[in-house]
C-alpha cells in the first residue's frame, strides 16, 4: 500500500477532498421527502421558539457531496462492524442488527416520555420483563433500570448500601474495601456516595486474599466492592468465603458486574453472597457503545435492600403495569425518566433471542475464546498471572522490553494490521498491561487472524523495532498527542463566518 489509508479497495480517491467544508458553493442544496403527510402539523415550529433565523457560514452542498462526506468520515473511523475490537473490560461485542431494528420501531422510538401510563403499557412491560430477566441472571430479588451507565449504577449501589446502614442506626459504617485491581470508577463512586474507599492489595495469584480483609472486619465496615471475574480476568475463588466474612462483620457485598460475560447462565452472583451489583447492558447485552454513550447500568439487589431502590419502580397487578412511587426509604431518583430505554430494548431483544441456554453458551464461548488467545500468545508475550482466565486475559510487554518496545508500540502497530488495539495499561497492578477480550462473537478464523498479527508484531519487535516505534503507519492519523487530544476536545465544527 502506498497511500495512507487502511482500507483496501478505495485506493486512488483523493482522501481529504470529499469533506464538505471545502466543497461549499453558494446555492447548492439537497432535499429529503417528508416522512408523512402530517408534515405541517409535526414539523412547523412557531417562529417565537426559533433561536435564530439563519446559521451563517454553513456549507452549501448537494446531496452527493453530503453522502460522500459522511461515507468518508465513517471510513476514517473504526468500529466493531468493521473488525475485531478486543477491548478488555469494555466488552465490544457484535451487536445483532435485529436489535437495532427493534430499538428503532416507531412505537418505541417515537414514544414521548410523558405518554400516560395507559398508553405506554408496552414500554412498561418491556422494562418490567427485562428487570425480571436480570433478577434471574443475577439471582437477586429486584432490579432498577434507571442508571444510565455502569458508574451511575455503582453510585446507586453505594447510596443503597449507605442508606441501609443509616437506616439501621449504623451511620459509622463508612469503609468500603476495594481491591487494587478495581476499575477506577469503583473508588470514585464510593467517595461520591460519601463513603470511604479502603484499598486492599491482591494476593500473589492475582486474587483477593481473605486474610487481607481481616483487619477491616469491624464496626466501621460498610462493605466490599468486588469485581468477579476480576479485571485480570481471573475468577475470585474466595468470593463466597469473603462474603461470609463481610456479612459476619455486618457489611454488605457489592459486585461490579459491568461485565457479566463469563458468568451468565453459569453462576448467579447471589449464590456467591452478593447483595447488590450493577450490570452494564451496553457491555454484556449488546448495544454499541464508546465515545461516551449510550449506556445503561441497571442495579440488582437482594430482598433486604429492595426498599432502598430508586423511585419509581414498575409493578404489575396481573393486568396493568404501573409506577410505584410510595417508597419512603428509596435513595430517590437517578434519572429524569426511566433511563436509556433504547439500550434496554436492545438488551431485551438480545436476551429473548438467546434464551437461557443461549445466554449460557455466550459465556462459554467468551471464556473459550479468551483462553485460546492466551494459550496461543503465551510463547510470545509474558503472562504475568499464569492461570485459567475467564472472558479476558492480561499479557504484558516484558519480553519486548529488551528491544525498548512498550505496550503502546504494540497497540499502535496492531492498527496497521486492521485491528482495534486491546485495552492497555489497565489493570494498574500489571506493568504495561495488554488486556484482551475477544467476546463470544468472534469466530475461530477471526481469532487466528488477530493471533497471527500479534505474533508478527512480536517478531517485528525483535527484527525491526523502529517499525513499531513509529507505528501506526496506515491510519489517517498516526501517533497523536493523547494528552492534548483528551484535554482539548474539538467536538463540533464551527463556521468561520
Ligand atoms: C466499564 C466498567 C465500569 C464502568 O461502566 P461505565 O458504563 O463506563 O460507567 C465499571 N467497572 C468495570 C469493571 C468496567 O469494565
Amino acid at each position: 500500500m502506498n497511500c495512507k489509508d487502511p482500507f483496501p479497495g478505495i485506493k486512488g480517491l483523493i482522501f481529504d477532498e470529499p469533506l464538505i467544508f471545502n466543497r461549499s458553493e453558494s446555492g447548492r442544496n439537497g432535499c429529503s421527502v417528508p416522512d408523512d403527510d402530517l408534515v405541517d402539523f409535526t414539523y412547523s415550529i412557531p417562529d417565537t421558539f426559533l433561536l435564530r433565523d439563519d446559521i451563517p457560514g454553513m456549507p452549501e452542498v448537494c446531496e452527493l457531496d453530503m453522502v460522500r462526506h459522511y461515507t468518508r468520515l465513517s471510513q476514517w473511523n473504526y468500529s466493531v462492524d468493521l473488525g475485531m475490537y478486543p477491548l478488555g473490560s469494555c466488552t465490544m461485542k457484535y451487536n445483532p442488527k435485529v436489535n437495532e431494528e427493534i430499538a428503532s420501531l416507531d412505537g418505541f422510538a417515537q414514544l414521548h416520555p410523558h405518554t400516560p401510563i395507559h398508553l405506554s403499557q408496552g414500554a412498561l412491560q418491556v422494562m418490567y420483563d427485562l428487570a425480571r430477566y436480570l433478577t434471574e441472571i443475577s439471582g437477586l430479588s429486584a432490579v432498577t433500570l434507571q442508571p444510565s451507565a455502569g458508574a451511575q449504577g455503582e453510585l446507586a449501589g453505594m447510596l443503597i448500601i449507605k442508606s441501609f446502614h443509616v437506616n439501621n442506626g449504623d451511620s459509622q459504617r463508612v469503609n468500603v474495601l476495594i481491591p487494587d485491581s478495581a476499575h477506577g470508577t469503583n473508588p470514585a463512586s464510593c467517595v461520591l456516595a460519601g463513603l470511604k474507599a479502603v484499598e486492599i492489595k491482591s494476593g500473589p495469584d492475582g486474587r483477593l486474599d481473605p486474610e487481607a480483609i481481616v483487619p477491616y472486619l469491624n464496626e466501621s465496615l460498610a462493605g466490599i466492592m468486588m469485581t468477579n471475574p476480576n479485571t485480570l480476568g481471573i475468577f475470585e475463588t474466595h468470593a463466597d468465603k469473603v462474603a461470609d466474612m463481610i456479612h459476619g462483620a455486618g457489611g454488605l457485598v457489592y459486585m461490579d458486574g459491568a461485565n457479566l460475560n463469563a458468568l451468565m447462565g453459569i453462576v448467579k452472583p447471589a449464590d456467591l453472597g452478593v447483595d447488590v451489583q450493577h450490570i452494564n447492558l451496553h457491555k454484556t447485552f449488546s448495544t454499541p457503545h464508546g465515545g461516551g454513550g449510550p449506556g445503561s447500568g441497571p442495579v440488582a439487589v437482594s430482598e433486604k435492600l429492595k426498599p432502598f431502590l430508586p423511585i419509581p419502580i414498575i409493578e404489575f397487578d396481573g393486568e396493568r403495569y404501573m409506577y410505584q412511587w410510595d417508597r419512603p426509604l428509596s435513595i430517590g431518583r437517578l434519572h429524569g425518566f426511566m433511563g436509556n430505554f433504547a439500550v434496554m430494548l436492545r438488551a431485551y431483544a438480545y436476551i429473548r433471542a438467546l434464551g437461557p441456554d443461549g445466554i449460557r453458551s455466550v459465556s462459554e464461548a467468551a471464556i473459550l475464546n479468551a483462553n485460546y488467545i492466551k494459550e496461543k500468545l503465551r510463547p510470545y508475550y509474558n503472562l504475568p498471572y499464569n492461570d485459567i482466565c475467564k472472558h479476558e486475559c492480561v499479557l504484558n510487554d516484558e519480553y519486548q522490553a529488551k528491544n525498548s518496545i512498550t505496550t503502546m508500540d504494540i497497540a499502535k502497530r496492531l492498527m496497521d494490521y486492521g485491528f482495534h488495539p486491546p485495552t492497555v495499561y489497565f489493570p494498574l497492578i500489571v506493568h504495561g498491561a495488554i488486556m484482551i477480550e475477544p467476546t463470544e462473537s468472534e469466530s475461530r478464523r477471526n481469532l487466528d487472524q488477530f493471533i497471527n498479527a500479534m505474533i508478527r508484531i512480536a517478531q517485528e519487535a525483535e527484527e525491526n523495532p523502529d517499525l513499531l516505534k513509529s507505528a501506526p503507519h496506515l491510519p489517517k492519523l498516526t501517533r497523536l498527542d493523547e494528552t492534548l487530544a483528551a484535554r482539548k476536545l474539538i467536538l463540533r465544527w464551527t463556521p468561520d463566518a
